[in-house]
């Protein structure tokens, strides 16, 4: 059964009872530090199975899907960038030297690929007194923050008590109230400001990756630039700042950019103000780098409620998490697990051919978590999940996840954005933004006569569904039948 796999990964996890933070595993060495370090160790090639050699899956054939079939990762891979056997991306495999990055641009450089872009700043050039302590919650009481808390004038933000640490096990109170919460981490419940999934279009993947801009993160570009696959990145602060020619290359190589929090906290967790701050510090981490605002962001975790949601519009950024099937079934790849020891590579590339051949029965398109922080998950990326889901037959497609939502680049940041209906469309009735799913206004319409006329159909939904993003274009379509 193609969900078994899920299940019994999901169940080792679970009893896992350390949630290991991707940002507190032991670091992989500097790019400085492992240069005498060689490549020799790295396999060139290799020849990956699909079969299922972990112990937490019996499959030995795929995923089988009726007239689909994931096929794993190719039989030769000729694609230049050097990864390991599967087998051998573990938590202890010996560092690999980083790469350069592909390009290196020069301030006053623009993106090419979408009109409107604002030229690159000058360099950044990092001064520690112009930024919080890289990995901590950032103070509150900063004339930035508060600056930003403005943001949130005339926005209802609903008032719900923190989260004990953001996880279902520690919280039963607010485990019961998930629905009413809205909260995501326990019970997979959206709203429909949400983006999970891409709407309308089967077989093609939202390609994303979380964490960086890191060591690895290069190697990873290198490879999508090589095959021509755009992806959206979740970036950072911390990362931003430590690695700003990453995330200029990022950019400039027609990736999508988004927010991730400063601290990678989960953020039902914090107060309104850290929640804030988090997502303040790298809006303008990734500003001051790029020159650009982003108009998306994800929960670190997933880890998103009602009052999450109300901050991050009121700052101007769409939520955007990833996919779960209306059984219940998460698009993660556990990739994350695999350089502290607690999942091995062998079963998360089970995982991830367990989505796919999820993904193969879905009506619309889909999202999964991976990410670049380290170099077992970039190995895993180059190596076998995104050549398995080029080799597939049939082949999927990979997009960005804001194209894959009928969203073009200059409405992905606030600088080039010249839809005033986004990042804020969930519009109701009366005029107001339905933040909470309850079809009724709760917040300010950034503009109410291009929003007034899309109303809500509110409630909380535990199934992914049609992105609101696509309602324009079904009310534009709607318009046109009537004018004919
Ligand atoms: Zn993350």
């Amino acid at each position: 059964m193609k969900l078994q796999s899920f299940t019994v990964l999901l169940a080792i996890t679970a009893a896992n009872a350390t949630k290991i933070n991707p940002l507190h595993i032991k670091r992989q060495a500097t790019a400085s530090s492992v240069s005498t370090a060689t490549s020799a160790t790295v396999a060139t090639s290799s020849v990956p199975s699909s079969s299922g050699t972990s112990a937490i899956s019996s499959s030995t054939t795929g995923i089988s899907t009726g007239t689909t079939t994931a096929v794993g990762a190719p039989a030769s891979a000729t694609w230049g960038t050097s990864y390991p056997p599967l087998s051998q991306i573990s938590s202890g495999m010996p560092s690999e030297v980083t790469q350069a990055v592909t390009t290196t641009y020069t301030a006053g450089a623009s993106p090419t690929y979408y009109s409107g872009a604002d030229p690159l700043p000058t360099p950044f050039v990092f001064n520690a007194a112009d930024w919080p302590a890289q990995d901590k919650l950032p103070d509150t009481s900063s004339s930035e923050v508060q600056e930003w808390m403005e943001e949130l004038d005339g926005w209802d933000i609903p008032d719900l008590s923190p989260t004990v640490d953001g996880t279902c096990v520690s919280d039963p109170a607010n485990v019961a109230n998930a629905s009413a919460r809205g909260w995501w981490t326990c019970g997979g419940y959206t709203r429909d400001t949400d983006i999970t999934v891409c709407p309308g279009k089967p077989m093609t993947w939202g390609t994303s990756f979380d964490d960086g801009p890191a060591f690895y993160t290069t190697k990873l570009l290198h490879f999508l630039n090589e095959q021509n696959i755009k992806a959206t990145f979740f970036d950072v602060g911390s990362r931003c700042i430590e690695n700003p020619n990453v995330l200029i290359d990022e950019y400039m190589s027609g990736h999508e950019i988004a927010v991730h929090t400063w601290s990678h906290p989960h953020l039902t967790t914090l107060t309104t103000e850290q929640i804030v701050a988090e997502l303040g510090w790298t809006r303008k981490a990734i500003k001051t780098i790029l020159g650009v605002t982003p108009t998306t962001m994800r929960p670190p975790y997933g880890d998103i409620d009602d009052r999450v949601r109300a901050i991050s519009l009121a700052m101007g950024m769409v939520p955007i998490i990833w996919t779960r099937t209306p059984s219940g079934v998460s698009f993660d790849t556990f990739d994350w697990e695999i350089p502290g020891g607690v999942v091995t590579s062998e079963a998360s590339f089970s995982q991830f051919e367990g989505i796919l051949g999820n993904a193969s029965t879905l009506e619309d398109g889909f999202i999964v978590l991976e990410h670049d922080l380290y170099e077992q998950t970039v190995d895993m990326a180059i190596g076998y999940t995104l050549p398995a889901a080029l080799n597939h037959n049939p082949p999927f497609t990979l997009e960005p996840i804001g194209q894959c939502n009928g969203i073009p680049y200059t409405n992905m940041y606030v600088e080039s954005n010249l839809n005033t209906s986004f990042p804020i469309a969930n519009g109701t009735s009366d005029g107001g933004i339905d933040t909470d799913g309850d079809g009724t206004g709760d917040a300010k319409s950034k503009n109410s006569t291009s929003s007034a006329s899309t109303s809500s159909n509110g409630g909380s939904t535990q199934h992914t569904s049609l992105s609101i993003f696509a309602m324009p274009l079904l009310a534009t379509l709607a318009a046109l039948v009537v004018a004919l």
